[in-house]
């Protein structure tokens, strides 16, 4: 074959040394990631617990111990923010006013939202009712076992966490499906039809309180239960966060355990990759590298821990010393919108476009554009940014694929890249291709979970 043409290996082809069982290895800790992470709550718990493990302290401490120089370099600090989001850096060598290398990632999930006023009973069982969050399709979302996670703040000040349908002797939860003997009618619907959201409805109990002639007793059943396990009444639902994600731990796929089926790989498999790296730092980098675990994505980055928030700027702030500083700041910053991407799938390949399509384990997906029709809301990382990661991936032993989210005017998405790029700051997106993604059970490729990390680990430590 001509030097001329570029083709794009599969990493099987051509492990570097060694490369392989570190992606197994690698890949054991990302799962335990997932199954202590399965909201975002829990991410930012876990994620600063393995922080502190790595010698991470919270920002305020560590501006008080390094009193006027602030922060010295490869001071390892970490602010979370709200519980739900989390930045987290190691200063560099050159103070960060210079510039800092940034991976962003998130780390909500696609899921069920319990409603503000969830329970009811019908037909002598007691339900839930839901607001599902972000991107679904409502039909995967039925008859498969859930668990509940969340938190119930109460007025005393207190926060009730949940979790419950993990363990093997937890109950779970379900919504039910039409048997298909009833379905003549709703199999003339189509998909996207065929479930509405007020009918993914969560059975939760069947057993009644009290007797015949009492009213709401399948209701007053679940909330007796309720209120001895976690001194919660109806009331308390008003101000409690609960979501229904699918129930169980990420496990192997396939014969050769080459995948990772596993809920919430879009964006904890970057958002582990971009924690990882920061933590296998070997003392100071060049310029301070920062990560950040964004709330939100997935219903379009606002709010306080979405990363459209100020909050970001405060925290820059507060690094370089001054918001007068934040803005020179990100003029010399970098930032790897860590994402997942969409990996070819052969069941349905009319809405890739082969040449352009990542494949699994061909390595982290770089996305110079995202967005929908003519690169609609994409804010397009220029050519000279892709010559600078080709290099800084080459020279790291990097695999990775260059890769867009399906043929021209198929569809589209976003990310956080255009929210950190509006700030001045210099934005990529990359990250690990995903089959069934935004589904209850994605899958994802070990080696391009391990891949992602490394390419992050790069920018952190070298790039600029
Ligand atoms: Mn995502
Ligand atoms: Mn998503």
């Amino acid at each position: 074959m001509s030097e001329l043409i570029y083709k794009n290996k599969n990493v099987f082809d051509a492990p570097g040394e060694g490369e392989l069982e570190k992606a197994q290895s690698y890949a054991e800790g990302y799962k335990s990631f997932l199954d202590a992470s399965k909201t975002e709550r829990e991410a930012v718990r876990e994620a600063i617990r393995l922080a502190e493990e790595h010698g991470f302290v919270p920002i305020t401490d560590a501006a008080r111990h390094d009193g006027a120089a602030r922060f010295a370099p490869g001071a390892k600090i970490y602010k979370p923010i709200g519980g739900k989001a989390l930045f987290l850096a190691v200063i560099g060598k050159l103070p960060p006013r210079e510039g800092v290398n940034i991976a962003g990632a998130h780390v909500d999930s696609p899921r069920l939202d319990l409603k503000q006023l969830p329970l009811y009973e019908d037909g002598e069982m007691a339900f839930f009712k839901t607001h599902y969050y972000g991107g679904i399709k409502k039909y995967q979302w039925v008859t498969l076992p859930l668990a509940l996670h969340g938190v119930v703040a109460k007025t005393d000040g207190s926060v009730v966490d949940i979790s419950i349908g993990e363990q093997e002797d937890e109950p779970v939860f379900f919504v039910s499906d039409l048997l298909p003997h009833l379905g003549r009618e709703q199999n003339k619907k189509t998909l996207g039809e065929a479930f509405t959201g007020e009918q993914l409805n969560i059975l939760i109990g069947t057993k009644p309180a009290g007797g015949e002639k009492d009213t709401d007793r399948f209701k007053t059943a679940v909330l007796e239960l309720l209120s001895a396990k976690y001194g919660i009444a109806e009331e308390d639902f008003l101000s409690a966060e609960l979501e229904a994600v699918p129930a169980g731990r990420a496990r192997d796929a396939g014969f050769d355990k080459s995948l990772i089926l596993a809920y919430g790989h879009d964006d904890r498999s970057c958002a582990y990759a971009a924690l990882k790296a920061m933590f296998d730092l070997d003392g100071a980098p060049e310029k301070t590298a920062v990560c950040v675990l964004a709330d939100k994505e997935e219903i379009g980055s606002e709010g306080v821990t979405g990363s459209k928030s100020q909050i970001f700027e405060s925290f820059i702030a507060e690094l370089t010393g001054g918001v007068d500083f934040t803005l020179k700041c990100f003029e010399n910053s970098f930032c790897v919108s860590a994402d997942v991407c969409n990996a070819f799938d052969p069941n349905f390949p009319d809405v890739s476009e082969k040449n352009n399509a990542a494949r699994l384990n061909h390595g982290m997906g770089v996305m110079k554009f995202t967005g929908s029709g003519g690169k609609s809301g994409s804010s397009d990382a220029s050519a000279e940014t892709v010559a600078r990661l080709r290099k800084l991936f080459a020279e790291n032993g990097v695999a990775w694929q260059m890769t867009e989210l399906g043929k021209v005017d198929q569809g589209g998405g976003g990310t956080i890249a255009k929210y950190m790029a509006n700030r001045g700051i210099e934005t990529i997106d990359a990250g690990v291709p995903v089959i069934s993604m935004h589904a209850p059970w994605e899958a994802a490729a070990k080696l391009d979970c391990y891949m992602t990390y490394k390419g992050i680990a790069a920018i952190y430590g070298k790039n600029r």
